[in-house]
């Protein structure tokens, strides 16, 4: 008989069932997951999105950034030791950044951390040869690594310059955030929260511990949502919006 079961959903039971299983005498396997994994189909009814609001985000502060290195695995990776460090610098990938902008008018300038902006016509999905470049029905946009050729068209075409490359052997990684050479890869909302229940992202959680709370992540299309509430009572905009891509990711204070 046809096995019309979802492969995601046949894996979540197996791992479900696996947490409360005894996997050797007197070992026993602790909660996979705080959160329930997600047992629906990714849809459209959802749309993930971020509120930023830079008033509130901290001069010099890198907690955002810091987190996000950790949460993905990216400082597990360490420069080789004949490699120059400027060129290593320059090359780590690098997920999430602050920048400064300054208005030439006025000379107000403001610090954002900036990420992939999960743009609703993302012109990186449009130029990627293979499709490894792809948008989730939930508005995600991601890297299918295993499709994924290298060849940097999608970065050339990202206006926020939010992908990088992997240059150098990556010797460890997580497995929620498998990397490898010749890959390209960007911020991923913290895909693997969300597919297993978590309604936060790392960034957001650190950015609020370290009390600026500058950063409201959720479900753009549910009115009653952290993000989708702040959107109503703020004013917020999208950077660069005359390219019109719709992006997930808003600004409060631009
Ligand atoms: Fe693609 Fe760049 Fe838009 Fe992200 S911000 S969806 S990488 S074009
Ligand atoms: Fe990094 Fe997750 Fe924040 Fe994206 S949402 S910048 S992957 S911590």
């Amino acid at each position: 008989m046809k096995n019309t079961e979802p492969t995601d959903a046949g894996r979540r039971d197996f791992l479900g069932k696996a947490a409360a299983t005894m996997v050797a005498p007197g070992v026993v396997l602790h909660a996979v997951a705080e959160a329930e994994p997600r047992r629906e189909p990714v849809s459209g009814k959802v749309r993930w999105g971020m509120l930023i609001d830079t008033t509130k985000c901290a001069d010099g502060c890198r907690a955002c950034v810091d987190a996000c290195d950790r949460e993905n695995g990216l400082t597990l990776q360490s420069k080789p030791e004949d490699e120059d460090a400027r060129k290593w610098d320059q090359q780590r990938a690098i997920w999430i950044r602050q920048v400064k902008v300054r208005d030439n008018l006025t000379g107000r300038v403001t610090g954002l951390p900036v990420m992939c902006q999960h743009c609703e016509f993302p012109p990186c999905v449009d130029v990627c040869p293979t499709g490894a470049s792809f948008r989730r029905a939930d508005g995600i946009v991601m890297v299918d690594r295993h499709i994924c050729i290298g060849c940097r068209y999608c970065m050339m075409a990202c206006p926020y310059k939010a992908r990088s490359f992997i240059h150098e052997a990556v010797e460890e990684k997580l497995t929620l955030a498998p990397r490898g050479k010749g890959c390209v890869e960007s911020c991923n909302f913290c895909v693997h929260r969300l597919d297993n229940g978590k309604t936060t992202t790392a960034c957001q959680d650190a950015c609020a511990k370290d009390g600026h709370g500058a950063i409201v992540f959720g479900d753009l299309r549910d009115p009653g949502s952290p993000v989708a509430k702040a959107l109503a009572q703020h004013q917020s905009t999208q950077i660069r919006p005359e390219l019109k891509l719709n992006t997930g990711v808003r600004y409060h204070g631009l």
